[in-house]
Parts: structure tokens; C-alpha cells; sequence
């Protein structure tokens, strides 16, 4: 790469050819070395996108974080591993390629499991590694050599090697329950998958007549056509109301069967009428109920959600919703619907396909949760598990302590298959979990069938921190890189994925598998809605590189996202969201090109080298610089510690643009261009702090802190910022007078500067500027930095001390020292007092018409409160306003 650089910054020319070079190189790549000395190992897992995803801007945010803190690590030395990989998503997978059958007519039912099955491995492998493909765009600093699929074939020995062990420690087992029931996907979805959603529903309070015709007992409901299931009705032991009722029956209207009254405490009396139906096949709660009171369940509804062969005929195969109506209609036209109430309420919904879900009897695979709960639990509580943000710990917490048991049978094809045989053979009825496939029962030598279920996609991704280094086999990987360090996630999938890794670590590896999860937010549009294909407000992150470089997003990102926010970005109007990072990355090129091409050979080193620049030869320029750029090195090393990128990226933008490009630069020019002596100190301390400054920017913008960095004359062509050292905070380079005495000269150039511009003079014209009663520190910076002051503020002459002028534009700098520009000659005095004195009149006349309103009273008392608030602030600030104005007429000496 010795070809000049370009003289404006095209993220094209630059992004992936360096790509390719560093993966060229293996930078990325980390070998487990069998050391446990330094350096460290420092191991992120990247949450593994769906299989079928194409980029979005959630993981562009997500993808971005991680390669920031991946690249901080690395350049500190440590091994640092970010391991790769997609995730089958059973549902997401499988319903994608069951749309695209039906484009052809057909369902997976033609084309039978085996066929269906291949057909979806056609589809991932054509589509499958899109999304990665695309994270190298971002310039996403993964070890591809470890790139995994939930599916493939180490995983599933994990997860089959899992499941055999929870089994035979009796933490999964099979049974009847009621579960969350997709009919649309019809399978069984966890509890995390059916997605709670505040609807507008209603309330209906039927009467159910007692079964002797002695009256009624009213019960209300929300689901109505469930009452065809109903197999008895129950209200709380101590609820007064109802005492005398309970072990009475009731004739079960429609249905026309009759079912007992019973007593159960899990009634809440103050729900409705205190009276419950319970319909054990349709409801948790009724579940349990009925298995209290030895309850018949009756399942009115088919795996479809329409009403089954055991609803009375009227109501057969009728769809949930139409049978609700149906019912209603029914008990009305008998009379027996008291009332109806609005009833708002949170409904489960599919998270794959958004139908409401069904709560169904059916017989499922569970994981006993709890036990594997509680060491989760205790790695938080005793502090080895931390969360960032903090408050975010006690959800996890929360979830912990109320743990309930995992529905882990998904009735998909697309998936791990359950790992559990079943003897055929009459009189045996052996059932089997085994790590190998079995071809016939390990009881009696007879025939076996495999589950038909797949296992939850969550199944195999809870082990994926040590699963993805070879668990179950003892690996150098898994001893070298487990436990990982940080895990980068929203916040969404705590409950699915991170709490549920935490506990899997904790049961097959003893350890917790990373010490701090990290919950980045969301990102939204200006309107605070979430980005989303289906609302069509999303932005593409790869038209968003394809525009302005995937620095410019990774900055505008970063800077964007502190810690407990989210992101906004305005969909409509994507330059102008962009515009952040696009900005600093032109600011950034053109800085390096200026200083690149000034360097007229290698600098000299600034310290340790035989010619180094001895500390004699800097000026207070040079000197301040250099301790700026040691304070936002120790800065941006903090800032990124404690994972606020936002800071860290303010920080290293400051000292860049204002302190390195604004300042510096333009101070050191006269010395670079040979009008003044030192150009050679000059030109190694620009090019030593833009060094640092490149390196503190690389994880954030690696592609173009690569591109100048490389240029520096005499570096090796083989080397990479990208495992450059980080740079340390250094002891001699603190300078606190430096700081201060620079700062009262920054100051004073900025004070002249707006002096002239408040007064309109023209920029070719220099003026003379006087500082007086100067703090102690003023006098020797003045004198220091004089010709900084005159070039940069265009002073002509600049008096230091008691005998300099006191007339023309005044301000007073922080340490009380008092600056007067005489403006004499630098303005028509006579053009400038009469557009000062009409400027009075005009805000005098403002004044009187606006202290007339105020005094009329008919304003003040009809007027809202604030109003007259409003219009009294107003009149304030004109009176300061005039009270300026004339003060300035008096320093002009305007007649
Ligand atoms: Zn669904
Ligand atoms: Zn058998």
C-alpha cells in the first residue's frame, strides 16, 4: 500500500482490501497454545443470528458493540476470540421453507419428514452464510476458522450428550400439561416464545344453573367457547358467598352435562364473581385444579384451534373465534348471559407467526428448571456474574426465583431430533434416551421407534459457549477459552438465551460461562418505534456502508448508543443520521493526509531512542498535546472498561478534532512550512499523537485508522494497527501547567474571535488586541504562545500588562484576566454606532408596547398563566438585550 492516499476519503477504495488483508494475515484467528500465562484469552460468543437473517440494524448495533470491546482486548494484548455462528431457528427456518412450498402448492406433509427435512438443508446451504458474509462488511473481527451452526454435526453431539444427562439425572422428563400451542406453526411453544400482548377484550358472565333448577351460580369468562370443556366450577374454600353451594352440581349449559362445584384455594374471589368455570384441557390454572379434585379434562378444540368431536355437533369444526360468537349467541338466546364487561388483558402470541396462542393439553418434553436454577441464581447474588446495565441483574434475578419448568418438544421437523426411543414390542413399553441412535431396545432386544418432536432451537444454543469449543470432547479449545468473559445482547433474549447459558454452564462445566452480560438497547425511529421490516421503518446497514464506510455507521453507532439507551435513527432521512460518523471520518482522513504528507521522512521519537526529542526543545504547544493526548488516553481506556463506548468515542473525537486538528495543527504550521524554527519536534509530535489518537480510534473505525497508520513512513509493511499496542497513560507526559497555561491561550484566541465577529469585522482584517490584569499564569502563556495568538485570532499587536488600551470589544477570561479590542480601525466606527443606536430604538419600542400589555389587566387575568409567564420573560430578555447594546455603544464611544 504505498500508492498516495486519495485526497478525500472513499470508504470504498479502502474497507475490503484491508478485510481481506487481516483475514489474510490470520489476524483474527486464535490458537488455544495450550499457555495459561499471559497473554489472556479474552472470548465474546456472538449471539448466533437466525440462519435465514439478512443484516438489519439490531445487528449492525449488536455486531458493532462486540467488535469494539473484541479489537480494545486485542490490542491490550490478550488472545482475543469472538466466535461466529447461526442458528437454525426451528420455527423461523421451517416456516420460511414451508411458504416458499406453498408457492408450489404443496406442504411439508407431500414431501414427508426425510424430503422435507433436505429441502431445508438446500435452502441454508444456498442462503445460509448471507448474514456472515455480510458482518465482514462491517468489518466484524470474528475467528471464521470456528464459525458454527446449531445444527451441525458437533452440536448436535452436544446436544444429544445434554439431553442424556439431564434425563438420567431425572431433570427431563414427559408428560400431560398444558402448554403454549401455536395453531398456526402447530407445535408447543416455551412460555419465553408465547409473547404476552395487552389486548382489548371482554368479559362474560354466564349463569350456569344449578342442577336441582334451585337457582344459579355466575361465572365469567374471557374465552366463552372453552365453557364446552368445562368439567366443573370453583370458588375458594373461605369465600363466603358460595359456602352452602360447594359438592352441588351444575347442569353444564350447551354441553348439557353435569359437573360438581368444588373448593380450591387457587381461586382468586376477587376475580369476577369469585366464581370460576375450569376447563383443566384449556387452562394451566384449571389444570391443576382439576388434577386436585380428580377432574375429567374435556379437549374441545382440534390441534387447529377449531372445535373438536367432543363439542356438542352444533358447534364441530368451527374455528376458535366464530365457535366464541356461536357460544355467546347460544347461552344469550337461553338467557343465561348476565352481562358483558371490556375486559383489557395480556394474550400469548406466537413470537414467530403472531397468532394468539392456545393454551393446550398435550404430552410434552420438560426440563426441571429449578434445580439448575439455583447455582445460576447464586453466581449473581454472590457478585460473580455482573450486569451491565446493573438494574438489569434483578430481572434476570426475578426470573431465576420464580423458574418454571422448560417445555423443550417442538412438533417440527426442522431441528434436533428428540434422542429418546420407545420399545414396540407389547409388555416391554421400555423408553430409552440414548447418546447413539438406537435400532433396538436395550431391555428386550425389540423393535424401537425415535420421539417424532424436535428439540426447542434454544436447546441447542443454551450450550453453545462450550458446545462451539468441542464440549463434550475435552478440547485444548475448551480449556484454553472457557469460561469466556463478556456476553453482548438485547435485552430480549435474556430469559431465551442468556439466563439459560448461565444455567447450562453452571450444570455441564461447573463454571458460569462469561462474567458480564452486557444488554445493549433497541434501535428505534424518531418516533421511537422499534425498526422492523413489517413496519417498513428499518434502515439498511449495508446501503448505510455501501454510502458513507462502515466506520461512519460503526461511529455514528457507538456515539449513539450510551449505556441503558437505545439507538435512534431517522429512516426518512439517513444522511443526516449517518452524518456523525461521516463527518469525523472526513475530518479524520484529511487530518492524516496533512500530517502524513508533512512528514518529510520518519520523525524523531519523542523519548527512549537515541535522537528522541528532548523536553528543552517543545514548546507549550507541543508540551500541552502531548498531556491532552495522555489524558484522553487514560480517558478512552476507562470509558471502554466500564463498556461506556458512547464516552470512550466522545473522548477520542474531542482530542482528534478540536485538540489534534483544530489546534495543533493549525499552530504548528509556520514550523512545518520552515517560517519558524522546530519544524522537526513539530512534526514528531503530530506524529506521535495522531499515532495514539489512530490506535484509541481503531476498534471503533478500523477500517480508515488502518489505512492512514499504515502509510506512517518506515513502517514494516506486514504490520496491523490492529495489533499495535494499546497505548498507556504515561506518568511523564502529565502536565497540568501545560493544560492550564494552553487553556488560558485557547481561551483568549476564542475570545477575540467572537469579539470580532459580535462586532462585524471583516475576516482579512486584523485588529490589536490588550490583557490586562493578568492571573499569574496568563502573562508567561501569552508571551509563550504570542505568535499562536496574532496568527490565530488575526491580532495585529498584542499588548500584555497594565499600559494597553481599554476601549473597542471586551470580554474577561476564567482566570479574570481582562481582554479589550480597540476596534477603532478594524470597523466603521460611525456605520457601527448608528447599527447599534437603531438596533436600540427598535428593541426600546419592542419594550414599551410589550410593558403596555403586561399593565393591562385585562391580558393578565384572562390570559392563561403561562402565557403571561412567557410574554414577562420576554421583556426581560429584550431589557438585557438593550442594556448590551448600549454598553457596547459606550466602549465604542458612540456619541
Ligand atoms: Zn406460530
Ligand atoms: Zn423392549
Amino acid at each position: 500500500m504505498t500508492e498516495p492516499l486519495a485526497p478525500h476519503y472513499n470508504p470504498a477504495l479502502i474497507e475490503a482490501d484491508l478485510y481481506r488483508w487481516w483475514t489474510g494475515r490470520r489476524l483474527f484467528t486464535v490458537e488455544p497454545d495450550g499457555r495459561t500465562t499471559p497473554p489472556v484469552p479474552y472470548v465474546i460468543v456472538m449471539p448466533p443470528p437466525n440462519v435465514t437473517a439478512v443484516l438489519h440494524m439490531g445487528h449492525g448495533l449488536n455486531n458493532t458493540i462486540q467488535d469494539v470491546l473484541i479489537r480494545f482486548e486485542r490490542m491490550r494484548g490478550r488472545r482475543a476470540l469472538w466466535i461466529p455462528g447461526t442458528d437454525h431457528a426451528g420455527i423461523a427456518t421451517q416456516n420460511v421453507v414451508e411458504r416458499l412450498l406453498a408457492q408450489e402448492g404443496k406442504t411439508r406433509f407431500d414431501l414427508g419428514r426425510e424430503a422435507f427435512v433436505e429441502r431445508v438443508w438446500q435452502y441454508v446451504a444456498d442462503t445460509g452464510s448471507t448474514i456472515l458474509k455480510q458482518l465482514e462488511a462491517l468489518g466484524a473481527s470474528c475467528d471464521w476458522s470456528r464459525t458454527y451452526f446449531t445444527l451441525d454435526r458437533r452440536m448436535s453431539r452436544a446436544v444429544r450428550e445434554a439431553f442424556v444427562r439431564l434425563y438420567e439425572k431425572g431433570l427431563i422428563y414427559r408428560g400431560h400439561y398444558i402448554i403454549n400451542w401455536c395453531p398456526r406453526c402447530l407445535t408447543a411453544l416455551s412460555n419465553e416464545e408465547a409473547e404476552k400482548q395487552e389486548v382489548e377484550g371482554k368479559l362474560w358472565y354466564f349463569r350456569y344453573p344449578l342442577a336441582d333448577g334451585s337457582g344459579h351460580v355466575t361465572v365469567a369468562t374471557t374465552r366463552p367457547e372453552t365453557m364446552l370443556g368445562d368439567t366443573a366450577v370453583a370458588v375458594h374454600p373461605e369465600d363466603p358467598r358460595y359456602r352452602g353451594l360447594v359438592g352441588r352440581e351444575i347442569r353444564l349449559p350447551l354441553a348439557d352435562r353435569l359437573i360438581p362445584i368444588v373448593a380450591d384455594p387457587a381461586v382468586d374471589p376477587s376475580f369476577g364473581t369469585g366464581a370460576v368455570k375450569v376447563t383443566p384441557a384449556h387452562d394451566p390454572t384449571d389444570f391443576e385444579i382439576g388434577r386436585r379434585h380428580g377432574l375429567a379434562s374435556v379437549d374441545v378444540m382440534t390441534p387447529e384451534a377449531r372445535m373438536s368431536l367432543a363439542a356438542p355437533e352444533r358447534f364441530r369444526g368451527l374455528d376458535r373465534f366464530d365457535a366464541r360468537r356461536e357460544v355467546v349467541a347460544a347461552l344469550d338466546a337461553l338467557g343465561l348471559v348476565e352481562r358483558v364487561e371490556p375486559h383489557r388483558h395480556a394474550v400469548g402470541h406466537c413470537y414467530r407467526c403472531e397468532t394468539v396462542v392456545e393454551p393446550r393439553l398435550s404430552e410434552q418434553w420438560f426440563v426441571r428448571m429449578e434445580p439448575l436454577a439455583r447455582p445460576a441464581l447464586a453466581a449473581y447474588r454472590e457478585g460473580r456474574l455482573r450486569f451491565v446495565p446493573e438494574r438489569r441483574g434483578e430481572d434476570y434475578a426475578q426470573w431465576m426465583e420464580n423458574i418454571r419448568d422448560w417445555c423443550i418438544s417442538r412438533q417440527l421437523w426442522w431441528g434436533h431430533r428428540i434422542p429418546v426411543w420407545y420399545c414396540t414390542r407389547p409388555g416391554c413399553g421400555r423408553t430409552a434416551a440414548s447418546r447413539t441412535d438406537l435400532e433396538t431396545c436395550p431391555a428386550c432386544g425389540g423393535p424401537v421407534r425415535q420421539d417424532e418432536d424436535v428439540l426447542d432451537t434454544w436447546f441447542s444454543s443454551w450450550l453453545v459457549p462450550f458446545s462451539s469449543l468441542g464440549w463434550p470432547r475435552r478440547t485444548r479449545d475448551l480449556a484454553a477459552f472457557y469460561p469466556g468473559d463478556t456476553l453482548v445482547t438485547a435485552p430480549e433474549i435474556l430469559f431465551f438465551w442468556v439466563a439459560r447459558m448461565v444455567m447450562a454452564g453452571c450444570e455441564f462445566m461447573g463454571e458460569i460461562p462469561f462474567s458480564t452480560v452486557y444488554l445493549h438497547g433497541t434501535v428505534r425511529d424518531t418516533q421511537h418505534r422499534k425498526m422492523s421490516k413489517s413496519l417498513g421503518n428499518g434502515i439498511d446497514p449495508l446501503d448505510v456502508v455501501r454510502l458513507y464506510g462502515a466506520d461512519a455507521l460503526r461511529y455514528t453507532i457507538v456515539a449513539g448508543a450510551a449505556v441503558g439507551t437505545d439507538l435512534i435513527l431517522d429512516p426518512d432521512d439517513v444522511e443526516t443520521s449517518f452524518a456523525p460518523g461521516r463527518n469525523f471520518a472526513n475530518k479524520l482522513w484529511n487530518a492524516g493526509r496533512f500530517i502524513l504528507s508533512n512528514l518529510d521522512g520518519v520523525p524523531r521519537p519523542l523519548a527512549g531512542a537515541p535522537g528522541a526529542v528532548k523536553r528543552s526543545e517543545l514548546t507549550l504547544a507541543d508540551r500541552w498535546i502531548i498531556a491532552r493526548c495522555d489524558a484522553t488516553v487514560a480517558e478512552v481506556t476507562e470509558a471502554l472498561e466500564r463498556y461506556r463506548l458512547n464516552e470512550a468515542a466522545a473522548a477520542a473525537y474531542r482530542f482528534l478534532w478540536s485538540d489534534l486538528a483544530d489546534w495543533y495543527i493549525e499552530q504548528i504550521k509556520p514550523r512545518l512550512y520552515g517560517e519558524q524554527p522546530g519544524g522537526d519536534v513539530a512534526r514528531a509530535v503530530a506524529a506521535q499523537t495522531f499515532d495514539v489518537a489512530l490506535r484509541l480510534l481503531h476498534p471503533v473505525m478500523p477500517f480508515i485508522t488502518e489505512a492512514l497508520w499504515k502509510r506512517y513512513p518506515g513502517r514494516p509493511a506486514d504490520a496491523s494497527i490492529s495489533i499495535s499496542p494499546w497505548p498507556r497513560p504515561d506518568p511523564r507526559a502529565r502536565d497540568p501547567e501545560a493544560l492550564r497555561r494552553f487553556g488560558l491561550v485557547q481561551e483568549l484566541v476564542g475570545a477575540i474571535r467572537q469579539i470580532r465577529a459580535e462586532y462585524g469585522v471583516a475576516p482579512g482584517r486584523t485588529v490589536r488586541a490588550a490583557v490586562s490584569n493578568l492571573g499569574p499564569e496568563a502573562g508567561p502563556a501569552f508571551e509563550a504562545e504570542r505568535g499562536t495568538i496574532l496568527r490565530l485570532a488575526k491580532v495585529s499587536e498584542l499588548t500584555v500588562g497594565e499600559t494597553g488600551e481599554r476601549a473597542g470589544g471586551h470580554a474577561v477570561l476564567s482566570d479574570g484576566t481582562a481582554v479589550f479590542v480597540p476596534l477603532g480601525d478594524a470597523i466603521d466606527l460611525e456605520r457601527e454606532c448608528s447599527r447599534l443606536g437603531s438596533e436600540v430604538d427598535r428593541l426600546s419600542r419592542m419594550i414599551r408596547s410589550q410593558e403596555q400589555k403586561l399593565a393591562d389587566e385585562q391580558f393578565t387575568a384572562k390570559a392563561p398563566a403561562a402565557v403571561v409567564e412567557r410574554e414577562r420573560r420576554k421583556l426581560e430578555t429584550w431589557r438585557e438585550q438593550a442594556g448590551v447594546l448600549a454598553q457596547k455603544r459606550e466602549l465604542l464611544g458612540c456619541g
